[in-house]
């Protein structure tokens, strides 16, 4: 089962996990949510053409609970759309991958989901080990900068009340552009530059915020760029960025 289909990722690096794990079989093929960095449309037409008898499970086509079975073992994919319309959290073997989803608190880098809707989604995912009476002891987020191993399932989801959550986060946001702006100075490689002209828009202004997707060996490149409804920063932004090339 391949999870993820990141920009760029070559079919063959499929093959040779395939070949490693001595499983000639790619059986089922998806991704936690559509964002470009883990679905790269592409990618997935290359998949479609190299592995034409797997089963593709487009996150945005999933609801609820879905259970698969791989090798005897359960396998859900659960939708809980959080950070993006269609999350989707894959459990397997008690580990659970969350994508982009923050589980520990109720907002999101992204507003892409309305508040009320990121609630019952969350609560849906709490549920999760009651439901299905299976057990969570691992979690972690698809850029790999979480991992939580031991985790108390329904913890995850104790938010702190969410109004005063929120303006701690405004002010930590801001001061995280400013700290974004001088890693991106110092740090961003090309094709993140590029990403980030070519997303701008009406729609799409974005800025760094400070680190949290940073260093993800799943991708292979740094990065966290988050929408921001100031155009004023993310002029900034890139002045700054110009100014360093
Ligand atoms: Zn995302």
């Amino acid at each position: 089962m391949l999870l993820e289909l990141p920009p760029e990722m070559p079919v063959e690096a499929v093959d040779q996990g395939l070949n490693a794990l001595g499983s000639p079989d790619l059986r089922c093929v998806t991704a936690s949510h559509s964002h470009e960095d883990h679905l790269d449309v592409d990618v997935w037409n290359a998949m479609i053409d190299a592995y034409p008898d797997a089963e593709y499970l487009s996150p945005d086509e999933l609801e609820g609970d879905t259970r698969l079975e791989l090798g005897e073992e359960p396998v859900w994919l659960i939708k809980a759309p959080k950070h993006s319309p269609d999350d989707v959290v894959t459990v397997f073997r008690g580990v659970a991958m969350t994508g982009d989803i923050e589980t520990t608190k109720l907002d999101s880098n992204l507003r892409e989901v309305p508040v009320e809707q990121r609630r019952a989604s969350m609560d849906y995912l709490r549920d999760f080990p009651r439901r299905s009476e299976y057990h969570i002891h691992t979690k972690f987020s698809a850029h790999l900068n979480s991992l939580h191993r031991n985790v108390d399932w329904n913890h995850q989801f104790s938010y702190w009340d969410y109004a005063q959550r929120l303006a701690e986060e405004a002010s930590a946001t801001a001061a995280g552009r400013k700290a974004g702006r001088k890693w991106a100075q110092d740090r961003a490689e090309p094709i993140q530059l590029q990403r980030l002209s070519e997303r701008r828009g009406p729609e799409h202004d974005w800025y760094f915020g400070s680190g949290s997707s940073a260093d993800s060996s799943a991708e292979k490149f740094f990065l966290i760029i988050e929408p921001s409804a100031d155009r004023e920063d993310a002029e900034a932004f890139l002045g700054a960025i110009r100014q360093g090339a």
